[in-house]
């Protein structure tokens, strides 16, 4: 334990050698092991910050929580500067380009090329976390896993807590901070005071069926495709194993898809003039998953500060989800060692303006290419006139070097927003 320069006693978890009770204190608590959990205890951890995370599955759930893959450089550069992405590096695939199809064409939009040579890493979430969760041990981190019923508490006081059983045992964490990282359905966000906090959000018309099948990909790059029974996706996961989605509607049942069914609209959706074929092989995940927009703002209470899913949500055609959950963890790192440090409260202010900033940029860039690869469904007002605008944004991307510079450096993820 390192005891900082100007900081309060209380917050340091007490002075260097005095062995506390058990996880009765730390500097900073963080609720949820997700990637913006995991990514701000490590980086706290390496200022030789404190921090407890509550995790509330096992480990051998969140390890195998099958959601993200793709990665953007700048997400990997600061994986690989602190010393977090050996394995990410070693097994995950660059990728430089991704392909738009509709009516039969195929549109390669190469994005490494317009963005001044930054590519991106494809290496599934569920491996980041596993990653992270390993290397966090091994640094003698603190994760409590199945950590039941979390609460915050004094989140306006100098002095927040957090209390959770673990195996029956009730435990009380007295901490300086408290970081919300339990995603959208966490406990933070509902522990601000109402009327604190100003929501803005929408579910959009459609929905995504997932399925993990055990075959080889058929595409070395992603592809997005629009057919006239609606968008499918075809993302990449390892060389044995692919991952697909459809469009389906916000109320489908899970039940309505049995595999062959799912084979035949892949099939159907991604067909094109040039005889290109989908390999096919057994499923073994499937679920369906709405697609919202939501974001809380400010992103800060007192003394709780939250990142990631549990302040926003944005739909997944961007794959910007776990990138943005990243980038919080490492604004709000910067702030806490700046407090830590010196006492300055200067980035501990600044923080929720400075993420969401970037936040706002990400969840624009991600509707408008919702809007764009999905069938508009018949509900939607102005349905046919919103089809003319998309079909007139995909020829535009597809032909003009602008527009797709422009895509380029919002799929890659802009370097200083
Ligand atoms: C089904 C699904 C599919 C997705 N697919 C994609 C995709 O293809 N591309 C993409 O970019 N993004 C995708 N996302 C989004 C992306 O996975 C998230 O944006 C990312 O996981 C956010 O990271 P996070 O750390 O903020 O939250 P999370 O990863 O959600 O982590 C939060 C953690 O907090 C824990 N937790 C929750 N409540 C509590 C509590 N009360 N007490 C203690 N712990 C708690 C959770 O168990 C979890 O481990 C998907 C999300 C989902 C749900």
């Amino acid at each position: 334990m390192h005891t900082l320069k100007g900081t309060p006693a209380h917050l340091t978890g007490g002075p260097a050698g005095v062995k506390l009770p058990r996880m009765a204190r730390t500097q900073v608590g963080i609720v949820g092991a997700g990637p913006a959990g995991l990514v701000l205890a490590h980086l706290l951890g390496e200022r030789g910050i404190e921090s407890v995370v509550l995790e509330r599955h096992t480990r051998d759930y969140i390890e195998h929580r099958v959601r993200a893959g793709l990665l953007e450089h700048r997400t990997v550069e600061l994986l690989r500067e602190h010393g977090l992405g050996g394995r990410m590096l070693e097994l995950g695939q660059v990728h430089r380009g991704t392909e738009l199809r509709f009516d039969g064409q195929r549109h390669r939009i190469p994005y490494s090329d317009l963005y001044g040579g930054r590519t991106m890493l494809v290496y599934p979430q569920q491996e980041l976390v596993a990653d992270l969760v390993r290397l966090r041990l091994a640094a003698d981190g603190e994760i409590v896993f199945e950590a039941d019923d979390v609460a915050l508490h004094d989140i306006e006081s100098e002095r927040p807590s957090l209390t959770y059983r673990e195996n029956g045992a009730c435990h009380e964490l007295e901490c300086g901070f408290i970081a919300g990282c339990d995603g959208f359905h966490g406990v933070s966000r509902p522990s601000i005071p109402p009327g604190a906090l100003t929501t803005y959000g929408f579910e959009l018309p459609f929905a995504w069926l997932g399925i993990i099948a055990a075959v080889a990909p058929s595409t070395s790059e992603i592809i997005y495709a629009l057919h006239e029974r609606g968008f499918a996706g075809h993302m990449l996961r390892t060389n044995e194993i692919s991952r697909f989605y459809l469009q389906v509607e916000p109320d489908d049942d899970i039940a309505n898809w049995p595999d062959d069914r799912i084979w035949f609209e892949l099939r159907t959706r991604f067909a094109t003039n040039d005889g290109w074929t989908l390999r096919e092989g057994p499923i073994l995940e499937k679920s369906i998953t709405d697609m919202r927009s939501f974001i809380a703002e400010p992103m800060r209470h007192g003394r709780l500060f939250l990142a990631g899913d549990a302040a926003h949500i944005v739909p997944p055609s961007g794959a910007k989800g776990m990138n943005l959950a990243i980038s919080d963890a490492r604004v709000l790192s910067e702030a806490l060692a700046a407090w830590y440090g010196s006492g300055s409260t200067a980035l501990l202010d600044s923080y929720s303006e400075t993420c969401l900033r970037r936040v706002w940029r990400v969840q624009e860039f991600s509707n408008w290419m919702s809007w764009m690869i999905h069938k508009i469904p018949d509900g939607v007002p102005d349905a046919s006139f919103r089809r003319r605008l998309q079909r007139a944004q995909l020829e535009y991307l597809t032909t003009s070097p602008s527009a797709a510079a422009s895509f380029a450096e919002n799929y890659v993820g802009l370097e200083d927003v």
